[in-house]
């Protein structure tokens, strides 16, 4: 079996912990090598979820803790010599997510700490990539093996938000927001920096938390959606391929997944071996995306791309009944282009707006959604948004 283009998946319908121990174990099981071969006997493991700001395990932002524990468990068993669990979340710290999330009992009971990435080192891209170094969390530079636990959701700028994207978390806290602005608008180049720092930390292996994802107003104020299963590979494009075969989505319509495509990765389906449960009652139809068109408009407009900046985009747009006027979007925006007058809600410039929904996914009120321009509505209603 080549572990590399193989996924793994195991209906999960609830968080019952057993039964999500048996589900990764069997799971890890069915690898060549199991546990052993993904962590070596007194590796240092950093262990990455999805912590992406403070909020109840119920609200689906970060990956379960019975996921969590049973991938702890997992490591320590194949004798992992030190293991941390580590993030930058974009509101709020590490800690305080795994407070709110209920990880943080299981890391004091494992007496695993819990880090919030503050320094960055330099690591080498390897050869042949665009990006020829990395500023990452020294804690991701300096560990023997990563391992990636992804939250399916959703995610107004890159679609969803699986296991290339969760790497992003490696990088230490406002340098996000300067990476955001370097790219600009050219999602497909924000895409590509995803997946080839993904590829660089290379971790031993993603599990992506499906149980219960998130849909609509994602990556952080969406609801949750029972999606029921876990999933894992050693490859994170083809777990991504699948997660989106899935919800119905094509790779053409994930930027990293299309981007992935275009460096000759693996996102056919065909091309992916699925071994574990079968598919068929694993499949969502009606998953609500958190804007209903790519924020670039589609392909056939693109040549005229102020058409498609004015009228056929996904905008961020506040909703003035739930502002607080808490200023968390204002630090956030890496294109400086949002402002709190005296009164009333927080305004944005849409002129120099990148589009990046850094203020939607972190605003902690849930008050700003993507919102589909006219032109997106029309193109909807004639079938033509590919
Ligand atoms: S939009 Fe959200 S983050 Fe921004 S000021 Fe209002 S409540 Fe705060
Ligand atoms: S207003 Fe929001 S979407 Fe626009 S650049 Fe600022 S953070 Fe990004």
């Amino acid at each position: 079996m080549n572990a590399g283009k193989t996924v793994c998946i195991k209906q999960v319908p609830e968080y019952d912990y057993p039964r999500v121990k048996q589900a990764l174990d069997d799971m890890i099981g069915a690898m060549p090598g199991g546990w052993q071969a993904i962590v070596p006997r007194g590796a240092r493991v950093l262990i990455k979820p999805n912590f992406l700001k403070p909020a109840p395990a119920e609200a689906a932002v970060s990956p379960h803790p019975a996921v969590m524990r049973a991938v702890i468990e997992g490591c320590m068993a194949a004798g992992a010599g030190h293991v941390v669990i580590g993030d930058s979340p974009g509101y709020g710290t590490a800690q305080r997510v795994a407070e709110a999330c209920g990880v943080m009992q299981v890391a004091r009971e494992f007496g695993i700490e819990v880090v919030n990435f503050s320094q960055s080192v330099t690591i080498d891209a390897p050869a042949g990539f665009i990006h020829r170094r990395f500023e990452v969390a020294r804690e991701a530079a300096e560990a023997d093996v990563i391992i990636n636990v992804p939250k399916f959701k959703t995610h107004a700028m890159m679609v969803l938000t699986l296991a290339v994207k969760n790497l992003y978390g490696v990088i230490v806290g406002r340098q996000k927001a300067r990476r955001h602005f370097q790219s600009g608008r050219d999602y497909q180049h924000f895409a590509r920096f995803l997946l080839e720092l993904a590829y660089t930390l290379k971790p031993a292996i993603s599990i992506l938390d499906a149980v219960v994802g998130m849909e609509g107003n994602g990556p952080s104020s969406g609801t949750p959606r029972p999606l029921g299963y876990l999933a894992a590979s050693r490859d994170m494009v083809c777990l991504d391929a699948l997660a989106a075969h899935l919800a119905g989505f094509s790779p053409q319509q994930v930027y990293t997944l299309a981007e992935a495509g275009r460096m000759g990765l693996t996102v056919d389906m065909e091309e992916i071996t699925c071994i574990g449960d079968p598919l068929d009652g694993l499949r969502t139809r009606d998953l609500k995306p958190a804007g209903q068109m790519s924020v670039e408009g589609p392909a056939f407009l693109r040549p005229v791309s102020w058409l498609v900046n004015r009228f056929v985009t996904t905008r961020p747009k506040v909703d003035a009944r739930l502002c607080c006027r808490c200023g968390i979007c204002l630090e956030a925006c890496p294109a400086r282009c949002m402002s709190l007058a005296d009164k009333g809600p927080v305004a944005i410039n849409t002129k120099a707006c990148i589009r990046c929904f850094c203020c939607q996914e972190l605003c902690p009120e849930g008050a700003i959604c993507a919102h589909d321009a006219f032109g997106v509505h029309l193109l909807r209603r004639f079938g033509m948004e590919g």
